[in-house]
């Protein structure tokens, strides 16, 4: 039995320059335990918000409010708590809200302070977070690397968001080697062919060069892994994050130069398809495009067919995807919904259906390391942290090599969690 004693909030930064929400919370037996809310910049439309403080301070974005939060609201409720019991207190944090979206307290608040109780919890008994729940067999998550970067990540004129590859690998270690091999050969590759302002990076590490097609990009990935030594399709496969409702207007979609009806754009993804060896697309339809996802799940055979701004990393979102056959699986973001129970029921939901859970950073990052636990503590299969550059991309990707050197009871599936 050890209750929580203290929850203290500091304002830091995140890796846009904005501030975010780091909480530190202290127990009656001494054990502690931090926690750091990301941000998104290509938000759903249905997810749990910030709270910012608006004015001149910081542009707006600054987070004394949620300190103010944690002080008067936070810090009294869950005092005397016990720590352990994390559905009591994430229970707690949204009685304090009050509101269906943490519009109240922020969930930029919620996220870190959930965080922190389940850090104290582990530090309790001295195990690292993964093992919070048990030790025994984990499944270490597969890496999905966002090594070319568009849409609202970048500056650049590509629509869909995120390129990502995932390598056909035995190990953690050894996707990461590829990945790199192939991260490396693509900066090559670019800056040969177009030039040295194309190997710029956006917001998650991935380069971000001038292409204006879908096609442009994903030739650059089919070249940088054969220069790798590689072979696509064979040792590395590619994932798209196409964030359809950023290119989405009034029931039409604008992709690659031409204005589409959901059908006309599935023609399209389904022709890229066949020429690339795509596993996974993510949001390919927009968050108010239910019957786009369904077309899309039954038309995309094979693949993975992932709800990120649809599903906002809510269960009954994921009840409602399932009954009407509209993903197979699920992006997992922790601060989308707010708090780490609720993101644990979402993974138990997808993973009651035989989807894939992939837990994800977000766009707006900070060095906190806990996605890499948590994908671990609840063997989801699958992690999106960006590239493997920048330091709060690799933060990520390093805990999990060395969980994976110190912990020879974890397994790792490589692509085989793609498998539909
Ligand atoms: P975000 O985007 O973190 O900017 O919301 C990530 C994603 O769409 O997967
Ligand atoms: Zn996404």
């Amino acid at each position: 039995m050890s209750t929580i004693k203290s929850v203290v909030g500091h304002e830091v930064l995140d890796s846009r320059a904005n501030p975010t929400v780091y909480v530190e919370v202290k127990t009656s037996s001494g054990a502690t335990g931090y926690g750091y809310a990301p941000s998104g910049a290509s938000t759903g439309r249905r997810e749990a918000v910030e709270l910012r403080d608006g004015g001149p301070r910081f542009l707006g974005k600054g987070v004394t409010q949620c300190l103010k939060a944690l002080r008067e609201k936070v810090e009294p409720a869950l005092k005397g708590l016990e720590v352990s019991d994390q559905a009591l207190i994430d229970k707690t944090l949204r009685e304090i809200d009050g509101t269906a979206n943490f519009s109240s307290i922020g969930a930029n608040t919620s996220t870190a302070v959930s965080i922190a109780c389940f850090r104290a919890a582990a530090q309790e008994f001295n195990l690292p977070p993964y093992l919070k729940n048990g030790k025994g067999s984990h499944v270490l998550p597969t890496p999905m690397f966002n090594v070319l970067n568009g849409g609202k990540h970048a500056g650049n004129g590509l629509g869909i968001q995120e390129f990502m590859i995932v390598p056909a690998a035995q190990s953690f270690h050894e996707s990461i080697r590829i990945a790199v091999e192939v991260y490396l050969n693509l900066k090559e590759v670019l800056r040969e062919e177009v030039g040295v302002s194309a190997v710029n990076v956006g917001d998650e590490g991935g380069f971000a060069p001038p292409f204006t097609t879908t096609t442009q990009a994903l030739d650059s990935l089919v070249k940088a892994t054969r220069r790798a030594g590689y072979k696509e399709g064979v040792d590395v496969f590619f994932a798209l994050d196409p964030a359809a409702t950023s290119f989405y207007r009034n029931g039409k979609y604008t992709l690659d130069g031409k204005t589409m009806d959901s059908t006309k754009l599935l023609e399209h993804y389904l022709k890229i398809c066949t020429e690339y060896p795509i596993i996974s697309i993510e949001d390919p339809c927009s968050e108010d495009d239910w019957e786009g996802f369904v077309s899309a799940k039954r038309s995309l055979k094979g693949l993975r067919i992932v709800g990120d701004d649809l599903l906002v990393t809510r269960a009954e979102n994921i009840e409602k995807a399932f009954e009407i056959d509209a993903c197979n699986a699920a992006i997992i973001k922790i601060n989308q919904v707010g708090t780490v129970s609720m993101a644990v029921d979402a993974i138990n939901s997808a993973k009651s259906h035989g989807w894939l859970p992939i837990v994800s950073h977000r766009s707006g990052e900070t060095e906190d390391t806990f996605i890499s636990h948590f994908a671990t503590a609840y063997s989801t299969g699958a992690i999106k942290s960006g590239a493997p550059a920048r330091g709060e991309r690799t933060a990520k990707y390093n805990e999990l090599l060395k969980i994976e050197d110190s912990d020879p009871s974890c397994v790792f599936k490589g692509i085989s969690v793609f498998k539909v």
